[in-house]
Order: structure tokens, then C-alpha cells, then sequence
């Protein structure tokens, strides 16, 4: 039985890992949709080799052009969609057994719900969704029988390091999530660092957001949140630790002093791959793991001194309510503006976490909410980003 894969975010970086998986076992995957966000080129060039049923794009401006190109491809037959709730739409089209989640942002918070409240396998790589969704997700997940497969790198480690613990056991257990630190670990004095800098990662080829997160540590701030709510964790039993070589992908800690961990190399076609195929295993093509030549691991705290974000992320979560959130919201807001050379690092720093600690709100109940506080969170951050320099 081949399983019917909408890829959501099929231009970025995860979507084109996935859909080098995909080609790799064309008889285990069927690519039923993609969409993306705005560039219509690479989403045709996909759908050219994938031969999906639909195509989307969610920038609406756009309909005309996908159209007249998928049909210049020689693609009459796929079905072309443009907007955001196009988007959400295919996240629960009937036809599609799975849902890779490859979008970045909180733009990805409506198609996660879509995907968990139609009951799918949802392969989650856009953190931001469990950041803004939090428990209600969660709840949704479990109410709608979809089945939450974490892509992030550290959660596919911790999940495989889970998979054997009893809920007794899981209880007193620890996630140690690892980072590799980022482009300026060690760095004590942060001024005069330029996007350009920031969004280039030592180990990790990704997306500029993610990669401006990894540079603030931000990254591993959202990913704390991510473990908090995946895996029913409190803050206070999630360690975060640097390590540079990024070859042990995280940790779980039992009570008996046994730490299991997922190795491998640094390449994310492997966690896509464990989403994929889950409880199987398939080939990914990835460079085996030879630690020999590695020759050694090393460790260190992190420094959230110089880095605040990563504590300011902890905060939030002890704070509960819509912290968290408005917290994700500020940080979209703010790493844009930073990557348009408006803003400086550091005045990205102290913008969200301004924001964060000065607007509260109690955790949204509904999708509704999550989406009319995000938009909220996101004018006020614009706010305080114009009223003076940063
Ligand atoms: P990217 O910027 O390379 O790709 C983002 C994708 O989302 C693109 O296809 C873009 O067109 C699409 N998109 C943007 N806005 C959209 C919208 N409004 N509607 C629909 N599609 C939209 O980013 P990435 O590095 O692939 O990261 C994607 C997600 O995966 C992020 O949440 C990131 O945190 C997470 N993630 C990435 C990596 C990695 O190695 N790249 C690792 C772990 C987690
Ligand atoms: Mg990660």
C-alpha cells in the first residue's frame, strides 16, 4: 500500500529533503499534493517529477501563473489552488493518508490543525505550530486519532529514545535536548552581526528563519516548548547541552542512570525518513555514520547570558497562558526585520523579549484564538519595532 503524502512547504529546505526520500521509494510513497509559499518555479519543477494531484500556492496573487505553467509543463490534468485556506484545505483532503508539515512560521498553525483534526499521520517539522498550538493541539491530536510524528531532528531522537519507556518510567526520565551552538558560539560580545552571518549555520543547511533562530539560540528555545508539549514534559525536566559536532541528535535520561540517544549524521533526510516510515525503517541515501573519523564528541553548557532567548523561551513556558506564543509571534516579527538590516541582533533580543513580558494573555481555547492573538502579538511587536531604534 503506497502512502498518499501532501507536502506542505515543498520548496523549503525539509520539503525538498522529503521529496528526495520520496523518490528514493516510489513504491512506498505516492506525492498527492504540494504547496508552497510563493515562488511558483520550484513548485512546478516538483510537480513535473512528482506528478501530484494538486498543486497550491498560497500567495493568491499567484493563481494565474502556477496555472499557466503547470500547463506549459505538460500538466493539464493537476489542479492548481492558490491562497492560505487552499493550503489548509489539502492538509485534510480526504484522498491523502499524511501530512508532512514543512511550512515555516506560524502560517503553519491552520494547516496542522486541519491535518490533526481530519485524524492523519502528521509529520511535524514546523515547530511554530506546537509552539502557538500547545495543549489545544495536543488535545486535538489525541481526539482526532492523528498520529503526531515529530521531523525536528532533536524530537525524532528523543521520540526513538522514548519509544520503549512506560508512562512510569517516562515520568521520572529527563530529554536533554542537544544544539549545536550556532554560527557564534563562545561569542561574548554580539554587536555587529550582520543577517548575512547569522543565517549562515556551521552544520545545517536550512531555511533563513531557522537558521537566524539557530544563531540566537532562539531555536532551541522553541525547541524546548516543542518537547514540553510532544512529550507531556515540565520545563523543569528538559536540559538543553552544545554540542558542535551535531552527531548525537538529543537524549532521554532514565531514573537507573541509562541515557539513550539517536546518533547519526547531521542530515534531515533521516528524521523525514523515520516520520516517512514510522514503524519501519527505508534507505535515505544519508552518509553513514563512521565515528572513527568523527574522532571526538564534544559538550557544553550553553551560555544564555550572552544568548538570552533560550531562557526567555523557559520563562515562557513556566508563565503558561499564551507566553509561548506571543513570544513566537515577536520573534517572526522581529527576525524579519533583522534580516531586512532594519534592527540589529541584539535589538532583536531585547524587542521580543520586551514584547513577551509585556503583553499577557490567557492560553486561546480555539484555533480562532491562537490565529486572532498571533496577528495580535504580531501588530504590537511592529509597534515597538517602529517606535524607536532597536
Ligand atoms: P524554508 O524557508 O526553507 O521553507 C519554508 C517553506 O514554507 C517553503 O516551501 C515556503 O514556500 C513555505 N511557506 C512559507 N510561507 C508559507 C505559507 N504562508 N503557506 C504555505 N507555505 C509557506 O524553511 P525550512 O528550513 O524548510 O523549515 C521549515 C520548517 O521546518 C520550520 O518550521 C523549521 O523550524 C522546521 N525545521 C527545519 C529544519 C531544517 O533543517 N531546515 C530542521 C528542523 C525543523
Ligand atoms: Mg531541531
Amino acid at each position: 500500500m503506497q502512502q498518499k503524502i501532501t507536502l506542505l512547504g515543498a520548496t523549503g529546505s525539509i520539503g525538498r529533503s522529503t521529496l528526495a526520500v520520496a523518490a528514493l521509494h516510489p513504491d512506498k510513497y505516492r506525492i498527492h499534493a504540494l504547496a508552497g509559499g510563493s515562488r511558483v518555479a520550484p513548485l512546478v519543477e516538483a510537480a513535473v517529477q512528482f506528478r501530484p494531484k494538486h498543486v497550491a500556492v498560497a500567495d493568491e496573487s499567484r493563481y494565474r501563473e502556477l496555472r499557466d505553467a503547470l500547463d506549459a509543463a505538460g500538466l493539464k490534468d493537476t489542479e492548481a489552488h492558490a491562497g492560505q485556506a487552499a493550503v489548509t484545505e489539502l492538509a485534510r483532503d480526504p484522498e491523502c493518508d499524511a501530512v508532512l508539515q514543512a511550512i515555516v512560521g506560524a502560517a503553519g498553525v491552520a494547516p496542522t490543525f486541519a491535518a490533526a483534526r481530519a485524524g492523519k499521520r502528521l509529520m511535524l517539522a514546523n515547530k511554530e505550530s506546537v509552539v502557538c498550538g500547545g495543549g489545544l493541539l495536543m488535545r486535538t491530536v489525541a481526539e482526532c486519532g492523528a498520529t503526531l510524528l515529530p521531523v525536528d531532528s532533536e524530537h525524532s531522537a528523543v521520540f526513538q529514545s522514548l519509544a520503549a519507556a512506560t508512562p512510569a518510567q517516562r515520568r521520572e526520565a529527563r530529554i536533554i535536548l542537544t544544539a549545536s551552538g550556532g554560527p557564534f558560539r563562545g561569542w561574548k560580545d554580539l554587536s555587529g552581526i550582520t543577517p548575512e552571518m547569522a543565517v549562515k549555520h556551521p552544520k545545517w543547511n536550512m531555511g533563513r528563519k531557522i537558521s537566524c533562530d539557530s544563531a540566537s539560540l532562539m531555536n532551541k528555545g522553541l525547541e524546548v516548548i516543542e518537547a514540553a508539549w510532544l512529550f507531556d514534559f515540565p520545563e523543569s525536566r528538559i536540559d538543553v547541552l552544545v554540542h558542535p559536532e551535531s552527531i548525537i541528535h538529543s537524549m532521554v535520561e532514565y531514573a537507573d542512570g541509562a541515557v539513550m540517544a539517536e546518533l547519526g549524521s547531521p542530515d534531515m533526510k533521516t528524521p523525514i525518513a523515520i516520520a516517512m516510515a514510522w514503524p519501519e525503517r527505508i534507505t535515505t541515501g544519508v552518509k553513514p555514520l563512521r565515528l572513527a573519523e568523527c574522532g571526538k564528541l564534544t559538550f557544553e553548557e550553553a551560555d544564555t547570558e550572552t544568548f538570552p532567548l533560550l531562557a526567555l523561551a523557559r520563562e515562557t513556558l513556566r508563565e503558561g497562558g499564551a507566553a509561548s506564543l506571543v513570544m513566537n509571534a515577536a520573534n517572526e516579527v522581529a527576525v524579519e526585520t533583522f534580516l531586512d538590516h532594519r534592527i540589529s541582533f541584539t535589538g532583536l533580543f531585547a524587542a521580543v523579549a520586551e514584547m513577551t513580558r509585556g503583553f499577557t494573555a490567557p492560553a486561546p481555547a480555539s484555533l480562532e484564538e491562537i490565529l486572532a492573538l498571533d496577528a495580535e502579538a504580531r501588530e504590537r511587536t511592529r509597534a515597538l519595532l517602529a517606535s524607536r531604534a532597536f
